[in-house]
């Protein structure tokens, strides 16, 4: 079904689906393993890279010779969208967005901004009396009238196109658990394509697997909202089996402050998952997931025979830039 709607190849995949063995003995619970979408190989990797594997055959149909996006100073999107049309040749261009008071500089001008750079691709920082998704229309007119031919790709990629990648994912997914081992799958959840493409896939492939979203910015209801709202524009764009709302399930506890604020639970997770495995989580999003799901663990929301597959959704690009908050 996925197969036949126009993908082009920028990633590695199947990422590989690995125990956390250490971290599972510490913790003293369910079994925990990990997929490795930080390995997707693009530019670093990340969840972002799935989704433009969709994305970017309609830019390049629209014979689009500017994409446009836009995010966070410290976009993971951003950054490998830059990476994409870098290798499609088509330029970029990131309207950034200042959601972090009083950022350092290294926030302003290392990780993904550097990378950003390297890839050629141009930022514009968006006024803060603007609205985003407008001030990058405006911009978007512009070149228009000087003869460009844009195509815009929203905030993290979520869109019924870049959606097509999570539930490819979620087919992956199955296919690796030829046992049917897992019990839960968790991952971070902001902009909620990913969360939504996982859940149309849930559907479509009728998986009993129990999808949980830890929250990066909006509250519960909001989160579960905008991801149901999400995921059944994929289903009808798919034509998938129906919705259920209630598979929609968010946790808000971890997000602390705001977006892109650092947490004490952030940084224990981050820096267990590097001391004991070995790998690097990042402080916006797939460090706050796994603070949540450790401590879901702790509070006992698992039987000790589940198996809990965490969706590491990459970032760590963005480490350098918060080296200020450890
Ligand atoms: C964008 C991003 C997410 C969130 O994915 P959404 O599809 O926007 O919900 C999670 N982790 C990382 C590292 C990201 O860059």
């Amino acid at each position: 079904m996925i197969d036949n709607f126009p993908r082009i190849r920028l990633g590695h995949f199947p990422t590989p689906i690995e125990s956390l063995q250490n971290i599972t003995k510490g913790l003293g619970g369910p079994e925990i393993f990990i997929k490795r979408d930080d390995c997707t190989g693009l530019a670093t990797g990340g969840n972002k890279t799935r989704k433009l594997e969709f994305i970017m055959p309609d830019a390049i149909k629209n014979k689009a010779d500017l994409v446009v996006t836009v995010g966070a100073i410290q976009s993971n999107h951003a950054r490998q969208t830059a990476a994409a049309c870098a290798i499609l040749g088509i330029k970029c261009l990131i309207v950034l967005e200042q959601r972090l008071a009083n950022a350092p500089e290294s926030y302003m001008n290392s990780g993904n901004i550097f990378l950003n750079k390297i890839f050629g691709a141009e930022m514009v920082l968006c006024p803060t009396n603007k609205n985003v998704e407008e001030f990058a229309k405006e911009i978007m007119d512009d070149r228009k009238r000087q003869g460009a031919n844009p195509y815009f790709i929203p905030v993290g990629g979520s869109n019924h196109l870049g959606e097509l990648g999570y539930i490819e994912c979620m087919r992956e997914i199955i296919e690796q658990d030829s046992e049917k081992l897992f019990t839960h799958i968790i991952l971070a959840t902001g902009s909620g394509g990913t969360h939504a493409g996982l859940i149309a896939g849930k559907a479509h492939y009728q998986s009993d697997i129990e999808i949980i979203g830890i929250s990066i910015k909006d509250k519960k209801l909001d989160q579960e909202e905008k991801v149901f709202r999400l995921a059944k524009n994929s289903c009808d764009f798919i034509q998938c089996k129906s919705l259920d709302r209630k598979n929609v399930i968010v946790e808000d506890a971890y997000v602390g402050e705001g977006y892109a604020i650092p947490t004490e639970g952030m940084k224990k997770a981050l820096k267990l998952m590097a001391r004991k495995e070995a790998i690097l989580l990042d402080p916006v999003y797939s460090g706050k997931a796994f603070d949540g799901l450790i401590d879901l663990v702790k509070k006992g929301y698992f039987k000790d025979s589940d198996k809990i597959l965490f969706i590491h959704t990459g970032g760590s690009a963005a480490i350098p830039a918060y080296e200020w908050a450890f």
